[in-house]
């Protein structure tokens, strides 16, 4: 590893899990620098303008994150999602689109432009951030699920074809998580939930952050492939 900070580079860093993973690796000592698609970017990070649905975004985003730096993206945290739930029968082509190319094409676009600097580098650390539902199952989530579970797919087949040149691909699956969109839930389908959690509570951004900063850490070298739940128990491994 070289002494310099590595370059990290979150998308959807500026709110929610994605804001608490720049912390975290901040505080291991990475140089992080967030995506950003909309809104304000966070106060006391370097952010770059990144709509992860359009190429020419995703380019132009690694080629200001490596100017800002100095140096390639050595680790990219895929946390960009969206939901759009709905029925089955009653989900259009919309829902099922947007989810699928910002969730599971959105992370692919990303990974693919990050490759091409750790191919340089000669090292890299892919981190997918994925949901419990996508091996658990939701109903009324089959476009998320979907995504979600396709992350898997992407971590392993990165890991099979760049796994000898440094480079590592996991995925985190978070539970159900306390963010804006659980606050919001109604107090009894709120406890419902949290019965079901072997735990008994929702997690903490910070907690998800954790599995992510030690994918991303020196002692992880070695992991790869693998799904790392952050769900209090909910998927039981997968
Ligand atoms: P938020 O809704 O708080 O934040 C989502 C982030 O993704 C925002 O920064 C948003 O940007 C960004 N984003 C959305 N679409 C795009 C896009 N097309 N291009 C670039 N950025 C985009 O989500 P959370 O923090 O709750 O979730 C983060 C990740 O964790 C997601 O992938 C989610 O699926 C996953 N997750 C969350 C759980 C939870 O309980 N909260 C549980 C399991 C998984 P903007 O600010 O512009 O909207």
């Amino acid at each position: 590893m070289s002494s310099t900070p590595r370059t990290a580079l979150v998308t959807g860093g500026n709110r929610g899990i994605g804001l608490a993973i720049a912390h975290a690796l901040r505080d291991a000592g990475d140089r992080v620098v967030v995506g950003c698609r909309s809104g304000q970017a966070p106060d006391d990070f370097e952010a770059v303008p990144l709509e992860v649905t359009d190429t020419a975004s995703v380019d132009a985003a690694f080629t200001a994150a490596a100017e800002l730096t100095g140096n390639q993206v050595e680790i990219l945290v895929a946390n960009a999602g969206i939901t759009r739930d709905q029925l089955l029968m009653r989900m259009s082509d919309d829902d099922i689109d947007a989810v699928l190319d910002t969730n599971l094409v959105g992370a692919i676009r990303c990974a693919r432009r990050a490759s091409k600097g750790m191919l340089r580098l000669k090292r890299g650390r892919l981190i997918f951030v994925s949901s419990v539902v996508g091996l658990y199952g939701s109903p009324g989530q089959v476009n998320y699920a979907a995504s979600k579970s396709g992350l898997v797919g992407v971590a392993r087949s990165i890991s099979r074809e760049l796994g000898g040149r440094g480079i590592t691909a996991n995925v985190v699956a978070p539970g159900f998580i306390e963010t804006a969109m659980t606050e919001e839930l109604p107090a009894d389908l709120k406890k419902q939930y949290q019965g079901a959690i072997p735990a008994g509570r929702f997690g903490a951004v910070a907690e998800v952050a954790a599995a992510v900063r030690f994918l991303a850490s020196p002692e992880a070298s070695y992991v790869t492939g693998a799904v790392i739940p952050v769900d209090g128990g909910l998927g039981m491994g997968h």
